[in-house]
């Protein structure tokens, strides 16, 4: 049987519970996941790349062994759809919030069929507790010294609390 590859793209500046989330229900659908961390240096991220994909690893080895399914985290840079390609992942894997996601990522899953009609993109929600949680939002918080522990996991809310001091 051909092994089915996701991919699960995202800047995660910094990985939350709403990531967490979603990768805990992208492992359902796949065979294997590829965590794609975007380098993104238009979004001018407060985390750097390595401290972003190590933030993400940590939280991988717990979910890899209780789903039986591989995770791989990879930053990447170029076109998310050969990204997706050069990864031989057949599904990518999006989170959808409110309605405020929804107009961007109409257009990108359109021009995204254009480039590549093979791949397809499925949308998952997360769990009533974390649709809210936005990185965005989360940094203004920390940045506040506002309380971010239930939209973070612990060593995320340390690091944010070291970038603030
Ligand atoms: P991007 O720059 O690609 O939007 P993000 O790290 O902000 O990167 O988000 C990656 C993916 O995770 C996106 O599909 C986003 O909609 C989804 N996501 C982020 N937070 C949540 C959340 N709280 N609930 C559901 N999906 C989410």
């Amino acid at each position: 049987m051909v092994k089915r590859r996701g991919l699960y793209p995202g800047t995660f500046d910094p990985l939350t519970l709403g990531h967490v989330d979603i990768i805990e229900r992208a492992v359902k659908l796949v065979d294997e996941l590829v965590i794609g961390v975007a380098i993104n240096r238009d979004k001018g991220p407060l985390f750097s790349l390595d401290e972003r994909v190590a933030m993400v690893e940590r939280e991988m080895a717990r979910i890899s062994k209780a789903s039986g399914v591989a995770i791989k985290v990879t930053p990447f840079e170029n076109l998310l759809m050969k990204f997706a390609e050069d990864v031989g992942a057949g599904i990518i894997v999006r989170g959808l919030r409110a309605v405020s996601d929804f107009e961007y990522e109409f257009q990108m899953v359109g021009m995204n069929q254009s480039l590549n009609d093979e791949i397809e993109t499925v949308f998952l929600m997360a769990d009533v507790r974390y649709q809210s949680i936005a990185s965005r939002l989360v940094k203004e918080i920390a940045r506040l010294d506002g309380d971010i522990a239930s939209f973070v996991p612990a060593h995320v809310a340390e690091a944010l609390k070291k970038k603030f001091s």
